[in-house]
């Protein structure tokens, strides 16, 4: 029989928000659930050295997951394998429904979905995505050893999967559609300094070209935005780096959404329209998208849900102490 679970917090994704929205639910002491999600500890799992994250001069992503995952379960946080298909915010308390089948009863929310690579949208990229076409250098990486590859894009994803690639590959070109990077400084820096790195400015990917069987990459044809010219270029990889779009599919036909898909919350607050929901990290953050700016907007989530639940523990006292006047 399908289960049902009920806790006063529901906490939805495994990301540093989630978890720092954890850690405070329950310290204070309200036994807060989290489901990670299909991919539990978020993003920072999919790269391998953090240098900005504080008290850590150098941290491997996934390491760090592992130990914030850690920290919120020693505190008092259950944490659940599972995947939150739906929720049904029309009224309190709010109900889940999972992938599992569990169905999960929350008087308050804590939304934390986070952010998922964006795409091109062009056909052969579709054609190719997984034989050749990748937007995770850390996983798919060690298959390029020795080979020439591409990755697209100009912001630090791009940069720093472009460096990390010159692990395995003879060369990487940076296909970027300008000729500034919006990468930091420093990884700007290193990218420039390292010989297996050529940036191919003012082109955009217009197709990956391969072989139909066995499926695979040999080739992209590339278009110089200003003249249009177009040519070919021999590559085993394309790694695809154009940014992260936020992951609303949850919430997008309920609560307001705005700057391409990411939630509205009230200024300096993580309070979304619906009383008792509460968004954090990137699924609201067009600005900032860092890990340790997530986990200050966990750390919010989980006070401003403290006070959302006393204040009903307290409209409900004045109901009972003041029974209505016949
Ligand atoms: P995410 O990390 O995106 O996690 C979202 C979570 O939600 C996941 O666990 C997912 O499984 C879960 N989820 C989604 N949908 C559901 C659902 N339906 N049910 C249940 N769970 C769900 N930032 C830095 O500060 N420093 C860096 O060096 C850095 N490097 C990066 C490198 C790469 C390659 C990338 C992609 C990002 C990097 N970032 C870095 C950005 C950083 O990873 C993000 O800002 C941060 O992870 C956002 O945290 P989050 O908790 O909001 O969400
Ligand atoms: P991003 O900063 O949004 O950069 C996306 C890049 O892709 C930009 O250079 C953009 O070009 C390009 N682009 C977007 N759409 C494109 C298209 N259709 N065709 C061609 N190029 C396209 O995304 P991100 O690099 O994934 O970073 C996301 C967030 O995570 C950022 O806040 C970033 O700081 C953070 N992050 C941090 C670190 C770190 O701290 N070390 C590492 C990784 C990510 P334009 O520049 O022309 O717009």
């Amino acid at each position: 029989m399908a289960a049902t679970r009920t806790t006063k917090v529901l906490i939805i994704g495994s990301g540093p928000a989630g978890y720092t929205a954890g850690v405070y639910a329950a310290r204070a002491m309200l036994e807060p659930l989290l489901v990670q999600g299909i991919e539990p500890g978020g993003q920072l799992t999919t790269t391998t050295e953090v240098e900005n994250w504080p008290g850590d001069t150098e941290v491997q992503g996934p390491d760090l997951m592992v130990r914030m995952e850690a920290h919120a379960k020693a505190m008092g946080c259950e944490v659940v394998q599972d995947i939150i298909t739906s929720v049904d915010f029309s009224k309190r308390p709010f109900v889940a429904q999972s992938d599992s089948g569990t169905t999960y009863v929350a008087d308050a929310l804590i939304l934390a979905t986070g952010a998922r690579a964006k795409w091109l949208g062009l056909p052969s990229e579709e054609k190719f995505k997984g034989f050749g076409v990748s937007a995770c250098a850390t996983c798919d990486g060690f298959f390029y050893r020795g080979q020439e590859i591409a990755v697209i894009g100009g912001g630090n994803t791009a940069v720093e999967e472009a460096l990390f690639l010159t692990n395995f590959a003879s060369k990487v070109t940076l296909v970027h559609r300008r000729d500034e990077l919006r990468a930091e400084k420093i990884l700007q820096d290193r990218l420039l300094k390292n010989p297996k790195i050529e940036p191919l400015w003012h082109h955009t990917l217009e197709e990956v070209i391969g072989t139909d069987s066995p499926l695979g990459v040999e080739a992209m044809r590339v278009k110089h935005v200003d003249t249009g010219e177009e040519r070919e270029i021999p590559v085993k990889g394309v790694f695809v780096a154009i940014g992260h779009a936020p992951a609303n599919e949850l919430v997008k036909d309920v609560l307001e959404t705005h700057m391409g898909g990411y939630v509205v919350t009230k200024p300096d607050s993580t309070e979304t329209s619906i009383p008792g929901v509460f968004a954090a990290g990137d699924l609201t953050d067009h600005k900032y998208r860092q890990a340790v700016t997530s986990a200050g907007m966990g750390c919010m989530a989980a006070l401003e849900a403290e006070r959302f639940l006393a204040e009903q523990g307290e409209d409900a006292a004045l109901e009972v102490a003041a029974p209505a006047a016949e």
